[in-house]
């Protein structure tokens, strides 16, 4: 019955692709539990590159089914417009969409980002939230009944008159025709996507969830109010997917050799001038730190030992991957936060730097001073690192994890 889950444990975009990598050839379900189009990945095959925000990062592979779970949020438009990208390249995904994920609807994304001091990514995400919790949200499961929808839009449209005529909602006949696209987009995939993976994970099915953003945004155990609106971490696969505590065989959290955040929020190891420029890239390199989804620069600062040492006790997290210590190579020294003192500044180690790692296969090959920081991030964090990226490639990366670990 292994499930196992894939959680950022920074603020996102650690590059949760390489350890999905690593684990696909084998997953039966590739399943996302949160968030939206908020999130994003590029995924590079056979020579093409894919721009994806709302499909897991599996949905290309053979013989994997591809869920959008209960938790999520899902902007159909988006959805049609990345099938077809698909399907233009020839892709036949095998996709569901569960009954109980909310829509992202026009009006949420009319209203998102107006007033924010948040820095959200403007996809409607909060708002479709929001519109769920106050019980006036439409299902995936309600695009199947046309009654069930009329009445879902009457109920949204009679809460929200404003909002909703922003967007040219002024009667139920507009927003239901309106609605016609999205019904014939999402229909084939709509399941009782919950049911489905119980029964694959009582069947003993290899079932990956991939987190999107991280622990540091998520809703509750983020940096408040500088969060997104939905659980990236453990408890988000729960009630995000509709599977029991006991399916989770194994949940592996990744985190970059540094630290980046996009939007506001704290971030007290964030580094300005030139060291800035060096860990961002200068967005030439589709791996430089730009959001995949908003293209903004992202803020960069030094590795936080106490902030993953928390993602590894809230997601219990049996292992870290972490990506790119190519980019720190040449940097000296190199420093990770270690605590704060009484005065609340941040304290700093400082760890001699290191020459380019690629080309290690093994961390034996690794230079000495690269080993070095590796061994003391998993001793001041509490958990070993079961995959090291020393570069962008797939084939760059050292150690192994596998569904029967
Ligand atoms: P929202 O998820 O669009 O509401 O944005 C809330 C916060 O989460 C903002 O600070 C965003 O920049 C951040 N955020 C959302 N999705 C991602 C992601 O995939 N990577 C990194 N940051 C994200």
């Amino acid at each position: 019955m292994p499930g196992i889950a894939v959680i950022g444990a920074q603020w996102g975009d650690e590059g949760k692709g390489k350890i999905v990598d690593v684990l696909g050839p084998q997953a039966h379900f590739v399943v996302r539990y949160q968030g939206g189009a908020n999130a994003g990945h590029t995924i590079v095959q056979s020579g093409r590159t894919f721009k994806l925000n709302l499909f897991p990062s599996g949905v290309l592979r053979d013989g994997v089914t591809s869920v959008l779970g209960d938790g999520m949020v899902i902007d159909p438009w988006k959805f049609r417009e990345e099938l077809s990208m698909v399907q233009a390249a020839g892709l036949n995904p095998r996709l569901l969409v569960s009954e109980r994920a909310h829509l992202v609807l026009p009006h949420h994304k009319f209203v998102d980002g107006k007033g924010d001091f948040v820095g959200t990514t403007g996809k409607g995400i909060g708002p479709a939230y929001a519109d769920r919790a106050r019980r006036i949200g439409v299902r995936a499961g309600d695009l199947l009944d046309p009654d069930t929808l009329r009445e879902r839009l009457q109920r949204l449209i009679e809460a929200k008159p404003n909002s909703t005529a922003g967007v040219g909602w002024t009667s139920v006949d507009r927003a239901f025709a309106d609605m016609a696209e999205a019904r014939e987009t999402l229909r084939p995939f709509i399941a009782d996507t919950g049911a489905m993976l119980r029964q694959a994970l009582a069947d003993g099915r290899n079932v990956l969830f991939e987190g999107a953003q991280a622990t540091g945004l998520d809703l509750n155990y983020g940096t408040y109010p500088f969060v997104t609106s939905s659980h990236p971490t453990i408890g988000g696969v729960l009630v995000g997917a509709g599977v029991s505590h006991k399916h989770i065989h194994r949940v592996y959290g990744v985190v970059k050799a540094f630290t980046s955040r996009v939007g506001h929020g704290p971030f007290r190891t964030q580094v300005g001038g030139e060291l800035e420029q060096r860990l961002r890239g200068d967005g030439s390199q589709p791996w430089d730190e730009f959001g995949t989804t908003t293209g903004r620069p992202r803020r960069v600062g030094w590795f936080d030992a106490p902030q993953v040492r928390y993602a590894v006790d809230v997601n219990g997290l049996d292992g870290l991957a972490m990506n790119k210590l190519d980019v720190l190579a040449g940097i000296d020294p190199v420093r990770i936060a270690t605590g704060e003192d009484a005065g609340g500044n941040v304290v700093f180690e400082d760890l001699p730097g290191w020459a380019d790692p690629r080309g290690a296969h093994t961390r034996a090959e690794l230079p000495f001073e690269a080993r070095g920081y590796i061994e003391r991030i998993e001793a001041l964090v509490g958990c070993p690192i079961v995959l090291i990226g020393t570069s962008q490639a797939r084939e760059d990366t050292i150690g192994q994890v596998s569904w029967t670990d």
